[in-house]
């Protein structure tokens, strides 16, 4: 018998009334936005967690056709899943890692991240075994505490790859913990602090690494920090990263969620809805079912709240969200099966956005993207450049 990972029925696209549809021309306009923002530094795309919902593959071949000079991935598996799909551009993996994953990042061209004196002993020592160089990128806490070796004890790793024969140091790198606040003194900080680990450099007059820092809020609002190389995420999929942060480069949505209407009823008062009979109405009312679901990443926490588009018209959804399955109001209006139905996108004049479920959510949009099931088939529209 064979066991699969892999699920057995189709996620294909045609079998399935929903989908989520990526705008590839929209990545490229915000990809350009932001690279003419930071003039001469690099622009470093970020991928990890499916291209945040947006199709981990496609948008790497994408960003390859595009031209772009390195992407940034979380783990590991991400890197390796890119490589397996023929990108060669140069991939940089971002997150902690395991001493022992070091020969298979070195197998598949993946450029490590190392974080403390052991990890880097670690690269150095299955390179060595494997008669290759291992290039890497150092991480320094300046104020994440999350990986990297903190900025007041980073003097020893700096000098520790000096002695290692296998390892390129390629980059040097730090994260903001507050780059898309309205204050950004904790975020300048964290700049001051960088730049005294890179005094190294300088004091040995020795060749400073690629340097760079900026996620999506620090390329909207901290032109200090861009340096060598920028890492916009969230921006690139034309999403802003927090309400209060500055917009100071103009990006569009890529993505659009939508499905169709399967099922249409009236019901009457004193017939509640759904799960747990949270909702009813006073009056008789047509509903109609959506066939999307939390088990899709359609958050259960957004029951109540949420809000759909139908024919460029908002309705509410009303009961509780099923794994599966949800339930929109729609009065006295028409709608009927097989009529689209807008998640997120735009239609008409009205529009939902990620950070509309966001807040029906109770959480920000990084989280509503990157939980869009892969249960839910992504479509492209081409680029037509
Ligand atoms: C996720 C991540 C980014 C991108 O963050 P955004 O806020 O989406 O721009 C950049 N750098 C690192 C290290 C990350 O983990």
């Amino acid at each position: 018998m064979q066991i699969s990972n892999h699920p057995t029925i189709s996620t294909s696209a045609d079998l399935r009334p929903t989908h989520v549809q990526v705008d590839l021309e929209r990545l490229r306009s915000n990809l350009q936005a932001i690279q003419a923002h930071v003039g001469a530094a690099r622009v470093m795309p970020i991928l990890k967690a499916n291209a945040y919902g947006h199709g981990l593959v496609r948008v790497g071949q994408y960003m390859q056709e595009l031209g772009v000079g390195s992407i940034g991935v979380a783990y590991l598996e991400e890197g390796i899943l890119l490589r397996e799909a023929g990108i060669t551009t140069p991939i940089l993996v971002l997150g902690g890692i395991l001493g022992s994953q070091a020969p298979l990042f070195l197998q598949h061209n993946l450029t490590l991240t190392v974080s403390s004196t052991q990890k880097l002993e670690q690269v150095e020592a299955a390179a060595a075994a494997a008669g290759v160089t291992a290039r890497v990128h150092l991480k320094i806490d300046t104020g994440m505490e999350r990986i990297g070796v903190h900025y007041y004890n980073a003097e020893s790793l700096l000098e520790a790859t000096l002695h290692c024969k296998h390892v390129e140091v390629e980059g040097i790198f730090s994260h903001f913990a507050n780059s898309d606040a309205a204050d950004l003194a904790s975020a300048r900080t964290q700049v001051e602090r960088f730049h005294e680990v890179l005094r190294f450099y300088e004091k040995r007059s020795l060749p400073t690494p690629l340097r760079h820092m900026a996620n999506s809020g620090a390329v909207l609002q901290l032109p200090e920090s861009w340096m060598d190389m920028v890492r916009p995420g969230i921006l690139l999929y034309g999403v802003y990263p927090s309400a209060q942060v500055q917009r100071t480069v103009a990006v569009q949505p890529a993505l659009t969620w939508s499905s169709r209407i399967v099922y249409f009823k009236v019901v009457q008062p004193g017939h509640p809805i759904s799960y747990g009979s949270t909702w009813q109405s006073d009056h008789p009312v047509r509903v109609v079912t959506v066939p999307v679901g939390y088990g899709d990443g359609y958050f259960r926490a957004m029951s109540g709240k949420a809000q759909v588009l139908i024919k460029g018209k908002r309705y509410p959804v009303v009961g509780t969200i099923c794994m599966d399955q949800f339930m929109v109001n729609i009065e006295n209006d028409s709608a009927y099966n097989e009529d689209e139905i807008l998640l997120v996108g735009q239609s008409e004049n009205e529009r939902i956005t990620v950070e509309d479920l966001a807040d029906w959510a109770g959480t920000i949009p990084y989280e509503i993207l990157t939980n869009i099931n892969t249960r839910v088939p992504r479509v492209y529209l081409q680029d037509q450049k």
